[in-house]
């Protein structure tokens, strides 16, 4: 690991200040992926600015939102009696991912800007376009069990790690920004980027900012809500397909629903046409299983995970299922 400055902020103002004037700088909280990256070689940063101290881990709600400050930590969100009640797929999510070790450390923000575990990102000696824009994608032509089949481009299939990020992406959450020109707020489903020519962007954040917050809506939707996670072992382990499903029902009709996956997209991914098959119709076999061939209609597997077409409708299947109870 290459040598590096290190300053404690004190308020979110300050933090954004420092990082906004230091060359190549980036926040830490928690640092149980950054660290990892900077010691692998996989990222480097001549400055961190430690965001610990910053009053940014609250949790609360009002009429509109949960809101959930950044540096919250993920265990604490999980477990959290207004997250369970308001919306309980965050804290499925958040209680799939990671170790309780990890998940005592890592704060909320930190999460959602997690970077991919492609393999050949992560190892400093593989050509990546993510990490070295221009140097190729080997996972294209290589192994690519664990990447996307919907979203990706020629440069890059790489999948987004975050659990949470789906859940909240499936909730319509906002995610609030500090930075040098102000404070503003992001739908997450602007937040996360598609990889197109400039895999290396993988989010909306501009130079020197900061999140502060992510707010999620009140909904009896959000209220109605799973999440499930297909991994490989049952713990400490990312997602090989992932659903984050929200349902509201009259009898046995589905008057509104929410859908976003894990595992599958090269972001946490929405889709909203499987949803408008389900909305006004009897949450039966036959909607569900049209719902799932909508989702993988564009699909583009590679020679490892074609199995993710199968297994992902299989998911879905299983949580509509639980969740609209139907036998
Ligand atoms: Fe890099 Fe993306 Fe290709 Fe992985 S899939 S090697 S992250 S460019």
């Amino acid at each position: 690991m290459r040598n590096f400055g290190y300053t404690v902020a004190r308020t979110p103002e300050d933090a954004v200040r420092i990082a906004a004037g230091t060359r190549n700088s980036t926040f830490v909280s928690g640092g149980t992926d950054l660290l990892n990256l900077m010691r692998d070689g996989a990222q480097a940063h001549d400055h961190l600015v430690d965001i610990n101290r910053l009053d940014l881990a609250g949790i609360a709600v009002d009429r509109q939102a949960l809101r959930i400050g950044a540096l919250a930590r993920m265990r604490h969100v999980a477990e959290h009696p207004l997250v369970r009640r308001e919306s309980p797929v965050l804290s499925e999510a958040l209680l799939a991912s990671a170790s309780p070790q990890v998940r005592n450390m890592a704060a909320i923000g930190g999460n959602l800007l997690q970077r991919t575990r492609c393999g050949y990102f992560r190892d400093a000696g593989s050509a990546c376009n993510k990490r070295v824009p221009g140097s190729g994608c080997p996972a294209i032509t290589g192994y690519n069990r664990g990447h996307a089949i919907l979203g990706g481009s020629d440069h890059c299939i790489a999948t987004h790690p975050s659990d949470l990020a789906v859940a909240l992406t499936a909730l319509d959450a906002t995610v609030h920004l500090l930075g040098p020109d102000g404070a503003r707020a992001v739908p997450i489903a602007d937040f996360y980027l598609l990889p197109g020519s400039t895999p290396e962007r993988e989010v909306a954040l501009r130079p020197g900012e900061l999140i502060t917050r992510v707010d999620v809506p009140r909904t009896s939707l959000a209220a109605q809500s799973r999440y499930l996670k297909l991994r490989d072992r049952a713990t400490f382990e990312f997602a090989v397909v992932s659903v984050a499903a929200a349902l509201q029902m009259t009898g046995r009709t589905v008057r509104d629903a929410r859908l976003a996956f894990g595992g599958i997209g090269t972001r946490p991914w929405r889709d909203t046409r499987a949803e408008a098959v389900l909305r006004g119709r009897p949450l039966t076999e036959t909607t569900i299983a049209e719902a799932g061939r909508v989702l993988v209609r564009d699909a583009k597997p590679h020679n490892d995970n074609r199995f993710k077409v199968e297994l992902v409708q299989r998911a879905l299947a299983r949580v509509l299922s639980e969740l609209g109870g139907v036998r």
